[in-house]
Parts: C-alpha cells; structure tokens; sequence
C-alpha cells in the first residue's frame, strides 16, 4: 500500500511545539501519517522532502499546539452546571453533589460525558484525567465515540458520614475488585485512547485499607491513582485528629508510603513546605485547578511546588465548582491568579510569577507528564501521536500580536480555537464537531438534567426577584 496516501501534511503555520528545546517554527509543516507524526520542520523543508500526492492543507495565518491535557475533571457532573453555584461546601457536596451523582443512571453518565467532551474539544483538549464518576463504562462509550483521550477513574469511597445508602452498600473489597474490571474491560480500548485509572475520592471518604489496597493494585497493574488531596483546612484537620500525624493529608499518606509518582493529588491547596518536600522527591503529580481553587478552596502553592521540582499541570475540575470547562480560561486564570497570589503571600507584587511559557507547558507536556502519557503526547515532535490543535488568531480577541507566546495565554478564547486532532483524525474542522451530533446531545442533556435533579429531589432556590 502506498502510505503517502495515508499522509497529510499541515503547513505554513505557527507551530509551538513545546519540546525540550522549546522550538516554535514561525513558519512550519508537520506530517501525519495515520496516527503518528513522522516530520516536523521549517515549511519549505518539509515541502521538497515530502513531494508528491499527501493530502496538503496550507494553514498560513494559523497557530499549531499540541492538544492541552485536562488533568482534572468530571465529566459525570456536567448535567449538574449551575446546581451549586454560591453555596457552602457542606451544602454542596451533601445536599447537591451527592444526591446528584448517587442518582445518576448508566445513560446519565454517557450524555454528561458527550456534553463536556463537546467543551472540551472546543477548548482545545484532546486528553482528559477523569477525576472519578459513577459509570465507568458509560464514560469509556462517550470518549470513543467522541474521539477524545483519557485516563477514566470510578469514584471510590467507602466511609463517610452522610454517605447516600447506595454508595455505603458496597465493601472496600468489592470497590477494589470492581475497578480491576473496568481495567480488564476497557484499559487500552479505543485505539489505546482511553485507560482506566484507579479512583480514591478524598481521605475524608476513605479507609487506611482502601488506600493500601488501592496503592498495591496500581502497582500491579502499572496504572495511576487519582485523588483529590489537601482541599480544604478542614480536611487537614480531620487527618490529624483521627489519623495521629502532625499535619494534614499529605503527611499521613507519607507516612504510609501511599505517595508515589504514578498519584495525581487534584488540587493541594493546603499543603506546608514539608509536605511539598514529600510531594516532589516521591515525583507526585499535581493538578492545579484555578477556577475552581477561587470558588471554593483557597490558593494552592502552585510556584513553590514548581520551584521544588513538583511537576504541576491544569484542570478544569467539574461543571457545579467551575461551570466553564474551558482550558484556554483556565490558563488565563491561572497566570492570573498566581501573580496575585504571590503578592498576597509576600506583600510584594510580583507579574513574573506565572509567565506564558510556563503556563503553556502546564497545560500540554506538564498535563501529559501528569497522566503519565508524556512518551505519546504533549508535545509536537517526531513519533509521537497527533493530537492538535488549530488556532486561528485572526479575530478582535487576540488582534495585533506583538508576542504570540504571551497572546495564546492572555489572549485567546475558546472562539479562536478552530480544528482539533486527536489520534490523528479529525474531532473538530473549522468548529464543528464531528463524531457525535452537538444539536441532539444539547437536548439530550437537557431533558436528563431535568429528569435527574427530579429523581434527586434537588431544588436550586430562585434568585432576585423571578416574575
Ligand atoms: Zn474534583
């Protein structure tokens, strides 16, 4: 077979590679061929070494990034946008998020995870770390279809005060032996899209078994954890009145040798310098979500964790902590954030904390490194898989570019975001959505929504005055 027909070559563009050597081409070419990307380079290069009948599409006036990676959300909560919005924490997670995920059917879960794989695409993502929904295998069905890639995790608890009944049922032994399941079922499925990672939902929610159980299977199974860590003060609190440590979270799980490089910690906002010492020299993983940190959590120590050789990446977390499940928002933010978190830290204004380029690694190769997926994806570059995305600067959000680097990060929306690649096909062309039909799945997810808060007995109080 000739293989030149299964070649495409994309050229004349912008290409921000985000390799080790942080080459951008101002004017470049990468060639596909199926789900690989075989060259990469100056335009006219590529062109004269690479003649003959590829498919070529001219991309002059355009930016190339590698797919941004979402280490961190939960795409069983996007039918539950706006359920939790200014509320407290208590009230959130017992009186919304639970009765809203403890409710949900297998058919729920599928349309919530079209309906924010449809964000995502749009945003720019081509990778996803699912922080942990009820079903697995409904989430796997939407992924595939969608085109996308992820790392998919079962929410795991098995204590609690609070817990809905349906969840308390289920022994620490059979939430184990469940997961090892949907590994068999569905680890490397989708062209090798999707893998399962095991799920722990909070320590709070969590058993000493649990965590060792769960430690020990990933181990076998060489796959990674995924857990939110040090969220809230009260969390650290819990730890240290009921597990004996002198510090929160992430002492005790030292402590038990539960820290590894294969943990995604989502979050860790309340961690101390000791503990960003365990984070980094046992090579855990950190998912800083700005958004959603503002809303309910507070500031995580995002810079000190990178200064101490923490490898931190970008998530969107889910739709009632953030709403926006937008990664272009979400480096914005967090530049932002941190800028200003460093002033309040230090009493001195400081707007090199955070700079694009930074922030750009954190939402590709960081993000890639963070779902231990880094030998395929995250940067543009010879033998890894295409996954990328096609941004057309050219509109009154990002118009005149002076610095193209700093303008993907201050600049940008989701609107200038056109085409997306993943695996080497096509998942969005000039902004429509291809795999699945993005009308249907609104009303879809309407109509379940709507159902589900029902089933749920969720009522969301009417604001100001609704006449
Ligand atoms: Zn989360």
């Amino acid at each position: 077979m000739d293989s030149r027909k299964n070649r495409m070559i994309l050229y004349n563009a912008m290409i921000v590679t985000m390799d080790a050597e942080s080459r951008v081409y101002e004017n470049g070419a990468v060639v596909i061929e199926s789900d690989i990307i075989i060259a990469i380079g100056q335009s006219d290069v590529i062109l004269r070494q690479f003649s003959g009948s590829h498919h070529l599409l001219d991309l002059r006036g355009h930016v190339l990034l590698p797919g941004l990676v979402n280490t961190h959300v939960h795409t069983s909560q996007q039918l539950g946008r706006g359920i939790a919005d200014d509320v407290d924490l208590m009230t959130w997670l017992h009186r919304r998020i639970w009765p809203y995920e403890s409710n949900m059917t297998e058919n729920d879960s599928y349309v919530s995870t079209l309906l924010c794989g449809i964000e995502l695409i749009r945003s720019g993502v081509t990778c996803f770390g699912e922080a942990g929904g009820q079903h697995v295998s409904s989430m796997a069905r939407a992924v595939e279809l969608l085109g996308l890639r992820a790392c998919l995790t079962q929410s795991i608890m098995d204590s609690g005060e609070g817990l809905p009944a349906s969840w308390s049922a289920q022994t620490t032994d059979q939430l184990i032996q469940s997961q090892k399941e949907l590994y068999e079922k569905h680890h490397d499925t989708a062209e090798g899209r999707i893998k399962i990672w095991l799920g722990i939902r909070q320590i709070m929610n969590s058993t000493d078994h649990l965590l060792i159980e769960t430690r020990n299977l990933a181990k076998e199974l060489k796959t990674g954890i995924h857990m939110h860590i040090a969220e809230i003060q009260f969390e650290n609190q819990v730890v240290v009145d009921t597990r004996k440590v002198n510090h929160g979270t992430v002492t005790f799980l030292e402590k038990i040798d539960f820290l590894q490089s294969n943990l995604l910690a989502a979050h860790s906002v309340w961690v101390n310098d000791d503990e960003i010492g365990y984070l980094s020299r046992a090579g855990v993983k950190v998912s800083h979500c700005p958004a959603s940190a503002m809303r309910m959590l507070g500031f995580a120590p995002v810079r000190k964790m990178i200064q101490a050789g923490v490898c931190v990446s970008l998530g969107t977390d889910g739709a009632p902590s953030n709403n926006r499940m937008s990664m272009v928002d979400e480096m914005y933010l967090a530049s932002l954030i941190n800028k200003g978190c460093e002033a309040f830290a230090t009493g001195t204004t400081d707007p090199t904390a955070l700079p694009a380029e930074l922030v750009l690694k954190m939402a590709t190769i960081d993000g890639a490194k963070t779902l231990l997926w880094d030998n395929e994806i995250g940067s543009l570059e010879v033998g890894k898989k295409a996954d990328i995305v096609i941004i057309n600067p050219c509109s009154w959000t990002m118009i005149p570019i002076h610095d193209s680097i700093s303008s993907l990060v201050y600049s940008m929306r989701t609107e200038n975001i056109v085409s997306v690649i993943c695996n080497g096909k096509w998942i969005m062309k000039d902004k429509n959505i291809l795999n699945v039909d993005e009308g249907e799945v609104i009303s879809q997810a309407k109509q379940a929504s709507k159902e589900l808060l029902e089933r749920a007995g969720i009522s969301i109080p009417k604001r100001m005055n609704i006449i």
